[in-house]
């Protein structure tokens, strides 16, 4: 590859854009062009609009912000794709130049700042769960917000906490993931105590950006990565168990280019890896736990920042074997519909591309009602939003072991 060569329009790498030699072997895998066949909406049709838009033989118009508004960014098309082409580094600078002259609508733009304030999004998210209870909260609210139907509105503190210098890892709790999962850290923190680590949060910093990296919002992404690389001193590994947001600070690296963000994205650890690397330990304990151990059979479903992104999808398998028999998918892993706030803005597609995803986990589950683990946030939310019953790879494990007497009810 040679050097950055930067053009006027959308800034591209002219290495990167050139690399798709348009064989059309992702297009099977992109959950827009299953759902629509539109070429436009395939990977190879949003880098021929990319090129297009480059050459100026094109301009931004409707037809180009639906191309590339409407990809869900799950990366599905980078791991098919033979000449590797880099396709999520194409799509992030693109809504990056894109959003400088037509920036995100008002409403999703409030949002995403309000991410950064951390006491902010856990008040307003216990607001919403108490204006849930009395129904005073709309439905197209709930909706817009992209939030369950029943948040959380109050939510006990992590215990047995270390302090950031005597820690022997960071957990990452996230912004909204804290408010309404934070029931997953809680799981990920106690097995992360019972393999004997002594384990700390990031002080202040929780917004990872990884939504304002996909809105195009770079600037607030780079100043959100800095608050989060100051609450992490030191070389402990930083343990997420949210693949969205251990994706994010994976690239944090490329996100802020420099030494020192490339060596906090390489202490980045998605929490089913960390836990696989000690699953002797955990599995001792509960072939010796009071009440032994009870089985069932869950279905994984992969988050594409799990599989595409960070590659670490097999590490769940190997976390959850000693707990649950296992039934995988065969859709190579497609996207579910979720994509951060991608269900959000573009409903109808989302909701096409969920259906095909229920559809593949209704027929390998036989028709039985059984948990599907999923390791992101937004899918799980996404996926139950849709009748399924969905868990944390880590809160499966976590209750096998409650069940049998060996970490705290
Ligand atoms: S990132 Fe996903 S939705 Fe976007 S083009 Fe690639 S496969 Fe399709
Ligand atoms: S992105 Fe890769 S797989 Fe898709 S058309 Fe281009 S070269 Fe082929």
């Amino acid at each position: 590859m040679t050097d950055h060569v930067a053009s006027s329009i959308l800034n591209l790498n002219d290495d990167l854009l050139v690399a798709c030699v348009s064989c059309g072997l992702c297009l099977p895998h992109c959950p827009t062009y299953r759902a629509t066949g539109e070429e436009l909406l395939s990977p190879r049709g949003r880098i021929a609009v990319m090129r297009a838009v480059e050459t100026e033989v094109v301009p931004i118009d409707a037809k180009v912000r639906s191309a590339l508004d409407s990809c869900v960014m799950c990366r599905g098309c980078e791991t098919a794709c033979p000449s590797g082409v880099q396709f999520g580094q194409l799509m992030e600078a693109t809504r990056s130049a894109i959003a400088v002259t037509s920036p995100p609508p008002w409403w999703l733009k409030i949002g995403l700042r309000a991410l950064g304030y951390h006491r902010l999004v856990l008040t307003g998210s216990s607001l919403l769960g108490i204006a849930q209870r009395l129904r005073l909260a709309p439905r197209w609210l709930t909706a817009k917000l992209g939030a369950p139907r029943r948040v959380p509105f109050r939510q006990r503190p992590l215990s047995g906490l270390v302090s950031p210098q005597t820690a022997d890892a960071f957990l990452f709790t996230g912004c909204v993931m804290d408010a309404w999962q934070r029931n997953v850290h809680r799981d990920a923190l106690e097995l992360m105590q019972a393999t004997g680590a002594a384990v700390a949060v990031p002080n202040g910093g929780s917004c990872c950006g990884a939504l304002h990296v996909h809105s195009g919002l770079t600037e607030q992404a780079k100043a959100l990565a800095q608050q989060v690389m100051a609450a992490c001193p030191g070389s402990a590994p930083i343990v997420v168990d949210s693949a969205g947001c251990g994706a994010a600070l994976q690239d944090y690296g490329h996100l802020l280019g420099t030494d020192e963000a490339k060596v906090f994205s390489a202490r980045v650890v998605d929490v089913s890896t960390w836990l696989a690397h000690r699953i002797d330990v955990l599995a001792n304990k509960h072939a010796n736990g009071k009440r032994g151990p009870q089985r069932e059979t869950v279905v994984i479903q992969d988050p594409c920042h799990l599989r595409h992104v960070q590659r670490a999808h097999l590490a769940v398998r190997t976390l959850l074997a000693p707990f649950v028999d296992i039934i995988e998918l065969d859709d190579d892993g497609r996207c579910c519909g979720a994509g951060g706030a991608y269900s959000v803005l573009q409903p109808a597609l989302a909701t096409a591309i969920r259906d095909a995803k229920v559809a593949t986990i209704v027929h390998a589950a036989a028709n039985s009602k059984l948990v599907v683990a999923t390791g992101n946030p937004g899918c799980s939310m996404w996926l139950a939003e849709a009748g399924l019953d969905t868990e944390h790879p880590v809160s499966i494990v976590a209750r096998h072991a409650r069940q049998a007497g060996w970490l705290h009810a």
